[in-house]
């Protein structure tokens, strides 16, 4: 699992700052969710 990387669903850690993020794999909220994983991701890009 590493950041980044979209292919994971359950959760995104970032290892470097030990923020994580639960990632549900809910169709509806999809799309919202997606958006909230890429600002994690980018906010944790720079950790890695
Ligand atoms: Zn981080």
């Amino acid at each position: 699992m590493r950041l980044g990387d979209k292919h994971w669903w359950g959760a995104v850690v970032c290892c470097r700052c030990t923020g994580r993020m639960p990632v549900f794999c809910t169709p509806r909220d999809a799309g919202d969710h997606a958006k909230r994983i890429d600002e994690f991701i980018k906010d944790h890009i720079r950790c890695a």
